[in-house]
């Protein structure tokens, strides 16, 4: 890989229901790959972790295994301790005794479905309006940024993996401005970080969520933190897709990425 330093602020273990490595055998890998810091946010679906026993007891054991990797790894590899908190705007007050509970390095805010809606991964887009969908998706999303209990909001833009990516039906999201500007800014003015999630690289999407465009006018907007993260479900996607990052945010004006201990931002200098 072409640059330093590189961080990867978003990958899953097999604490994640969709996830297939073991943390140590990830952390060996984020190791000789020659990365700086992982991050660990394994999955809480906030709207379905009150009724839900199994999801309790993952979120714990992805806690405590990431505890102790970051003891085990100290001084060769950082390592952070995340989750990525889905639809935490669908129940705040969940979202909210979670984050008591568990003392994180990182916190990772995500919409991976509308109220009462499947996972965009399971929408038939043939028989909806993309459209509306979009508008949906985009409201939901200034609803998590007003909450703002986070410290990255993860692949914004990510219905388009399968509108776009699977479903192949063309997107303008200059459409949508008035509400990405919206998120944009309430990010930046409470200095929160919006992640550039390279997984679409390596899909059919063919690029990252949100898209460049993005990027650009989240710096316009004053926007200050990036994090980069693979979104690594197994091995051998930890680290893919941060070299093109780290030159998208460069090419953009952004001199630094960032890594998160504690839920303090720490800017890295991109060289
Ligand atoms: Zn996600
Ligand atoms: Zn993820």
């Amino acid at each position: 890989m072409g640059y330093k330093k590189l961080l990867d602020m978003h990958t899953h273990t097999d604490n994640s229901p969709d996830g297939k490595a073991a943390i140590m055998h990830m952390c060996e890998c984020a190791q000789s790959l020659g990365l700086r810091a992982i991050a660990f946010t394994d999955h809480c679906e906030v709207d379905d972790y009150a009724g839900n026993k199994d999801s309790a007891k993952c979120v714990k054991q992805a806690y405590f295994e990431a505890k102790k990797a970051q003891n085990v790894y100290r001084g060769r590899l950082i390592v952070s301790v995340g989750v990525e908190l889905g639809q935490p705007n669908f129940d705040v007050q969940t979202a909210q005794s979670i984050l008591t509970e568990y003392d994180y390095d990182i916190v990772l805010a995500s919409l991976h479905n509308l109220r009462d809606r499947p996972d965009f991964y399971f929408m038939d887009y043939n028989n909806e309006s993309v459209h509306d969908i979009l508008e949906e998706y985009f409201k939901e999303i200034i609803k998590i940024t007003k909450w703002g209990n986070f410290d990255s909001l993860a692949h914004l833009t990510y219905p388009l993996r399968y509108i776009t990516g699977k479903f192949k039906i063309k997107v303008d999201l200059n459409k949508y401005t008035h509400y990405t500007d919206e998120i944009l800014k309430i990010l930046a003015y409470s200095g929160k970080a919006l992640e550039l999630n390279t997984s679409g690289l390596r899909q059919p999407i063919s690029d990252t969520m949100p898209p460049k465009s993005i990027i650009k006018r989240f710096k316009e907007l004053g926007g200050e933190f990036v994090t980069i993260g693979s979104d690594a479900h197994e091995v051998k996607d930890i680290g893919s897709g941060l070299d093109t990052a780290m030159q998208m945010l460069k090419d953009n004006g952004f001199n630094y990425t960032t890594l998160y201990q504690s839920r303090v931002p720490m800017p890295i200098p991109i060289e």
